[in-house]
């Protein structure tokens, strides 16, 4: 395995020739989430919702075959094994040590870049500021990624599916990070000698400058469309056969695989216990969907007892998913959905000329994609589905900043809707909780500065640390330092 040939000096994309035959492992297929309509795809079929109804598709496996360990405890294991070796191979990835529960590729194809090394934070800290009880609060900070955000996860996957089909043009839509991610990836693949070229759509104006930063310096063809995400991702869905783009949004079924992996390591964190709660900010809703399918699978692979219960969080400025969950009353209900409210709340959307505007960039999306899949995962983990105010997802984001390891305006929105759902009684101070923390903190330096130097009066900011102007004089620190 290439992981393994010293020659290789950085992490390493698993070389695999183009070309050459591919053999796809014959127990992975696609299907269609409706149960109704079950139509089943190869895993080389290149198409990004089923030809016969129009919904979206999972990756599935025939278990029987792939036969995963019978206890999560193997990965225990394999996890102390590759600890303290200088790895570069699957064993060291953090989707890959996983890759039992996405059996899609075969070793010799995976893509890494060493993805998924991140940390599950016991935050009492923070549990005590916001009225929990010690030892029952988890932060899952996603923010340690090659690229910064969680999207490198979902990125492992969807290159190995890429290159599995000789794909050499990637191309998404972006809020900013998965162009971040799509463009580290599609270098590292270009170095390893497999030629990719990585084309990002971001809307103008409308990305956090860490964000749009990275994909410049990663070398993605970086177009700034006139137009927010969600015509940035309608662009590339209608262009994609013309301009022969492979798309690595969540709409890639095999994204969400590699994002199934987050919770993996959630609950390795927890010795393989499930928590009570997991909460999640909801953009185009990629976690949401992946996570509620990682759950049951395990669930039903007999590897968990129970599942947990899931709360998705919607900024109150991109809120559809919370309209349609709490105000239209939108169920998957077995997968009898009703497309006909989403799209005639669409047609409203678009005839009252609204667009998503939230501080949190990363969730400022007004039509998700995997709205259908999330449906169904809150069908699934009885969820739950809240919204919240963009000033206090920023206070989210400054205790995290505080307590933790800092995040990004998005990943604060899980802190936000935590407190909102302790308010309101739906989560209770004892419960055992996972807070999902996207991104990296320095993703968006700007809003950081501005919420804690901006001269709005404090009770907007609770937790404001503004810089203190002292003259270049010993007594003049002196006396600021005892302030
Ligand atoms: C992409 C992103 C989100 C939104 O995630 P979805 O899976 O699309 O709902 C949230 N936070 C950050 C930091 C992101 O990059
Ligand atoms: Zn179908």
């Amino acid at each position: 395995m290439a992981g393994n040939d010293p020659a290789l000096k950085r992490w390493a994309i698993l070389k695999r020739p183009y070309g050459a035959p591919l053999p796809m492992t014959d127990h992975a297929f696609q299907h269609c989430i409706i149960p109704a309509c079950g139509q089943s795809y190869a895993v080389d079929d290149v198409l990004f919702a089923c030809r016969k109804c129009g919904a979206l598709l999972d990756v599935r496996y025939d278990w029987d075959l792939a036969r995963p360990p019978d206890t999560l405890s193997f990965f225990d294991a394999r996890r102390a094994a590759a600890t303290g070796r200088p790895g570069t191979g699957p064993d060291s990835s953090g989707v890959w040590r996983f890759r039992e529960l996405l059996p899609f590729a075969r070793d010799d194809d995976l893509a890494t870049i060493g993805e998924g090394r991140t940390l599950l934070q016991q935050a009492d800290e923070l549990a005590a500021a916001i009225g929990i009880k010690p030892g029952r609060l988890f932060l899952q900070y996603e923010g340690f990624n090659p690229s910064g955000s969680f999207k490198d996860n979902g990125m492992a996957a969807a290159f190995t599916i890429a290159r599995r089909l000789g794909k050499r043009r990637v191309a998404c839509a972006s809020t900013g990070n998965t162009s971040a991610s799509l463009a580290l990836y599609a270098h590292h693949t270009a170095a390893a000698g497999q030629q990719m070229e990585a084309v990002v759509f971001v809307g103008g104006g409308k990305i956090a400058l860490g964000k749009l930063a990275q994909a410049l310096d990663y070398g993605a063809r970086t177009l700034q469309i006139e137009g927010d995400f969600d015509t940035c991702m309608e662009l590339i869905q209608r262009s994609a056969h013309r301009l022969d783009l492979y798309v690595m949004n969540s709409v890639n079924p095999f994204r969400l695989e590699g994002q199934k992996t987050i919770i993996y390591r959630v609950l390795e964190g927890l010795n393989w216990e499930v928590p009570d709660w997991i909460i999640v900010p909801g953009g185009n809703l990629g976690n949401s969907s992946a996570f509620g399918k990682a759950l049951v699978e395990l669930r039903d692979l007999g590897l968990i007892d129970r599942l947990p219960r899931l709360a998705i969080i919607n900024a109150e400025g991109a809120n559809t998913l919370y309209e349609l969950y709490n105000d239209h009353h939108i169920r998957f209900d077995g997968g009898k959905v009703g497309h006909h409210t989403a799209d005639a709340y669409f047609a409203m959307i678009v005839a009252e000329g609204r667009s998503a505007r939230t501080v949190a960039s990363a969730i400022e999306i007004g039509r998700p994609v995997n709205l259908i899949k999330a449906l169904r995962s809150l069908e699934w983990l009885s969820g739950v589905v809240e919204q919240v105010a963009d000033e206090v997802i920023l206070d989210g984001k400054a205790l995290v900043g505080r307590y933790g390891y800092g995040c990004e305006p998005a990943s604060g929105a899980s802190i936000a809707g935590l407190r909102r759902l302790l308010d309101t009684q739906v989560i209770s101070p004892t419960d055992r909780v996972v807070c999902i923390l996207t991104g990296h903190g320095l993703k968006d330096p700007q809003v950081t500065v501005a919420y804690h130097t901006d001269r709005r009066p404090p009770a907007a900011r609770a937790f404001p640390n503004p810089p203190v102007a002292v003259a270049a004089d010993i007594e003049a620190i002196e006396s600021a330092l005892s302030k």
